[in-house]
């Protein structure tokens, strides 16, 4: 399986997201973490600026 660029999804450039999103869908279904600066979610905490897992929601 092919990498993801180690910067955070937050900060890719256009160019970068051209690449990387096909790699990106293939990891959604595994994405726990969701960015609590800008909302996106990945598999790797590395792809976030702000990464939560989603258990640190489960607090109702
Ligand atoms: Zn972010």
């Amino acid at each position: 399986m092919k990498k993801l660029p180690k910067k955070a999804i937050c900060k890719w450039n256009k160019a970068t997201l051209e690449k990387a999103l096909p790699i990106l869908l293939q990891q959604a279904d595994q994405a726990q973490y969701v960015c609590r600066k800008c909302g996106r979610i990945a598999a790797d905490p590395k792809n976030l600026c702000k990464a939560m897992h989603r258990s640190d929601f489960d607090e109702s």
